[in-house]
């Protein structure tokens, strides 16, 4: 598929999710035309991006639908100079377009905020490294191979923690990495059925909020769930 259908495809999607009230902020909704979901795809993959459906990458994992991206985007409430770890990196995607949020190239770059996402998978993070840089997102992403249900001390704390894999329960190590006030988005179920979309803010106290059902690839690592 040529570039310019990608693009046309990509653009009836951002348009599609904005009738939905998916995509409702002009800031995400700029984000999604940024950073397209077509250039971090293999070329055999590319044709899929504006399916608004999860696509596999290989080691029984996915690139999240676009409206489910839309949707934590949205419920991140990012602002620019923020610092957000990102737990599943994947193919990168989900990553590029905080970035466009938190460290815009419209915005000098004094004000950027940082994405630091992590990946257990190592092919995996390898994928989201070659994407980030070949994208042009090195200077505001950093890939990280490791267990991310750990978090990532190394950079703590942070004003937005982003789970792209459903947990048996929201780890600890996760709500000690979030500034006060700040926001964590994760999922939070069974393996395979009901998870839910949970949404923490860290004040006095952790106020938790449901955004309802999701299915996501199951997070794993010490606080995620045993495999069998
Ligand atoms: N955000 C990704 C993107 O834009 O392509 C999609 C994420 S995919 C739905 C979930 C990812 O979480 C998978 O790549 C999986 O390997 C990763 N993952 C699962 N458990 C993890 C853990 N404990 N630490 C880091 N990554 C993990």
């Amino acid at each position: 598929m040529s570039e310019n259908r990608l693009r046309e495809a990509w653009e009836l999607l951002v348009q599609r999710l904005v009738r939905q009230h998916i995509l409702r902020s002009k800031e995400v909704i700029e984000a999604f035309r940024r950073a397209p979901r077509y250039n971090f795809l293999p070329e055999e993959l590319r044709q899929y991006a504006a399916i608004d459906e999860p696509i596999p990458i290989g080691y029984g994992q996915t690139v999240s639908a676009p409206h489910m991206v839309a949707i934590m985007d949205e419920e991140l409430e990012l602002k620019v100079g923020q610092k957000v770890l990102e737990v599943g990196a994947g193919s990168g995607w989900h990553a590029a377009t905080v970035a466009e949020l938190v460290a815009p190239t419209d915005q000098p770059k004094e004000s950027w905020g940082h994405v630091y996402t992590i990946e257990i998978v190592p092919e995996l993070a390898q994928m989201a490294r070659i994407n980030i840089e070949k994208n042009g997102y090195s200077d505001r992403v950093t890939v990280i191979e490791g267990d991310g249900s750990l978090g990532y001390e190394e950079k703590a704390p942070y004003d937005r923690i982003l789970v792209t894999a459903a947990a048996p329960e929201v780890p600890k190590p996760l709500i000690q990495q979030l500034k006060t006030g700040g926001i964590l988005l994760i999922p939070v179920g069974a393996i395979r059925f009901y998870q839910t979309l949970i949404k923490v803010r860290k004040e006095d106290g952790i106020r938790m909020e449901d955004l309802g059902g999701v299915a996501f690839v199951p997070l794993r690592g010490k606080y995620g769930h045993k495999m069998l």
